[in-house]
């Protein structure tokens, strides 16, 4: 069994700007993850399965829905210690982050804000305790980076809507207990609804033998004539801007994930330069080793600095969707970084499973796709400062 030494990397003395409650949060999130994730994550990733069982036991440290207030299974915390929550889970696998943060930040929070105190009982203690597993439908086959044009259409019959359609590349499909879904009509407005899975016309199916996130189960959700009652339209909006906004939590949590993937990969680097030798010498004696190990803690503090700041104005609900969108592609792109660098001075065993560093590579490939892929969040900043926006 595999011993988990992770040292996390603090060279601004961030943990003083962090409250009791934040430190606290992190470090259960920590010793959950040593205890219950390293000593089997490299071995259930390799064999491309989901560990079930995480569901139960991440519910047990308030993975779910911690965000939400007591009397719907939360815990009331802030967004810096949902952030360094989300940290800790991704530096442990990228597959418990997505499955929290997709509960917590995606189903539990619009059901929250959007459901009728009906739904709100019915679903989010049960969500909180892990009893049900929702799954999040934005993207489809033909429209990924652009949802905008979304195929999936809903249509209101006296008794509530009918649906059609299918949603591609879903974390949690094949064992989800209900889907929140994004649809359209032909008035051009969009619908946010709920589905449980034993509805008729609901099927979902897995997609197989991925390279990246496959300690999580990703598959499709289709829709063929399916009925639902008026009360389960969370939300109805002409207005995309509303839609992408419910993102943002998401991707705040990516920002902090990533963070933590390249957290990892430091810690890891550093402590292997610092035992193997060659040439007679310790290899963190070389410059260009320490030029690697240099740039990566620079950049992972610059990182550290941002997600912090953000957390603070999504405290105060100041955020934007642009300065969300930064975060997400710089965090990733600097973890990407910074897993190739760690891997490098790895040498060979880099890239075995004797050290995590290759499984958050893989990882961080699909990062820079999900959530909005790199290219799409560089023409929303570029669209942010210019005033002109380059999607079409
Ligand atoms: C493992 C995994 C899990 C996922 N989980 C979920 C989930 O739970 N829920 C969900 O809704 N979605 C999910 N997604 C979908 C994800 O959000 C999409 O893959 C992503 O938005 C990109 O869409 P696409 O794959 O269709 O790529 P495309 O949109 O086809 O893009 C292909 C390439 O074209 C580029 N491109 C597209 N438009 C432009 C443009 N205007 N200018 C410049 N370049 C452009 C892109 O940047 C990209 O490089 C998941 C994806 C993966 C891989």
């Amino acid at each position: 069994m595999k011993k988990d030494n992770f040292n996390s990397p603090d060279y601004y003395l961030i943990d003083k700007l962090l409250s009791e409650e934040n430190l606290l949060i992190r470090g259960i999130t920590r010793d959950w993850v040593k205890s219950n994730v390293s000593p089997i994550i490299e071995e259930a990733v390799q064999k491309d399965k989901f560990p079930i069982h995480f569901i139960k036991s991440l519910s047990e440290i308030g993975a779910f829905g911690p965000i939400l207030p007591e009397k719907y299974g939360g815990a009331e915390i802030d967004y810096i210690s949902y952030g360094l929550m989300m940290q800790e889970l991704e530096r442990g696998d990228s597959s418990l982050r997505v499955l929290s943060s997709i509960q917590s930040g995606l189903i539990m929070k619009l059901i929250y804000e959007y459901g009728n105190e009906n739904l709100k009982t019915r679903y989010l203690m049960k969500l909180s305790k892990g009893e049900i597993v929702g799954s999040f439908g934005m993207s489809e086959p033909n429209h990924g980076s652009d949802p905008n044009s979304m195929s999936t259409r809903f249509y209101s019959t006296n008794e509530g809507y009918v649906i059609n359609g299918s949603k591609l590349w879903i974390g949690q499909a094949p064992i989800c207990d209900l889907a929140l879904i994004w649809a359209k009509n032909n008035k051009n407005e969009f619908g946010l609804f709920l589905i449980e899975r034993n509805t008729n016309g609901f099927e979902t199916s897995k997609i197989e033998n991925k390279w990246g996130f496959r300690g999580s189960e990703t598959g499709e959700l289709i829709f063929n004539d399916l009925k639902i009652k008026k009360d389960n339209l969370l939300f109805l909006t002409k207005k995309f801007e509303e839609v992408l906004k419910c993102l943002n939590i998401g991707r705040y949590a990516v920002s902090w994930g990533a963070l933590g993937i390249a957290m990892d990969c430091y810690d890891c680097a550093l402590k292997y330069s610092n035992e193997r030798k060659q040439f007679g010498k310790k290899i963190a004696s070389f410059q260009l080793v320490q030029k690697k190990l240099a740039e990566m803690i620079t950049e992972i503090t610059k990182v550290q600095l941002m997600v912090w700041r953000l957390g603070l104005l999504f405290n105060k609900n100041q955020e934007t969707y642009e300065q969300v969108s930064m975060a997400k592609r710089s965090s990733v792109k600097m973890a990407s970084k910074v897993a190739r660098d760690a891997r490098s001075i790895l040498g060979g065993m880099g890239i075995t499973s004797e050290y995590p560093v290759m499984r958050h590579i893989l990882n961080l490939e699909v990062l820079a796709t999900y959530q909005g892929t790199e290219e799409i969040h560089t023409l929303i900043t570029g669209r942010s400062i210019t005033g002109i926006s380059a999607f079409k």
